[in-house]
């Protein structure tokens, strides 16, 4: 039996605030912090919400089940 894992999220377009599943969630983790970012589909209205995703986060994010994305970037030549 999984636990159920609820994340507060808030809509930055219709100010709406809800909580939400972690399979409502992805995680993209890219190089920097600028590129690591988690997404929503907003309940109320519908609209994809995209914010920066800290370190903390990513960590809380994680450990709840939310499945994570890795980018990858031709910048790295070495990887
Ligand atoms: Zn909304």
């Amino acid at each position: 039996m999984v636990p159920s894992v609820l994340f507060k999220a808030a809509c930055p377009d219709c100010h709406g605030r809800f909580e939400l599943a972690a399979s409502s969630f992805r995680l993209a983790i890219g190089g920097t912090s600028k590129t690591t970012f988690y997404s929503f589909t907003c309940p109320d209205c519908g609209g994809l919400i995209r914010k920066p995703a800290g370190e903390r986060i990513v960590e809380l994010l994680t450990r709840g089940g939310v499945s994570t994305m890795r980018l990858h970037f031709s910048s790295s030549p070495g990887d």
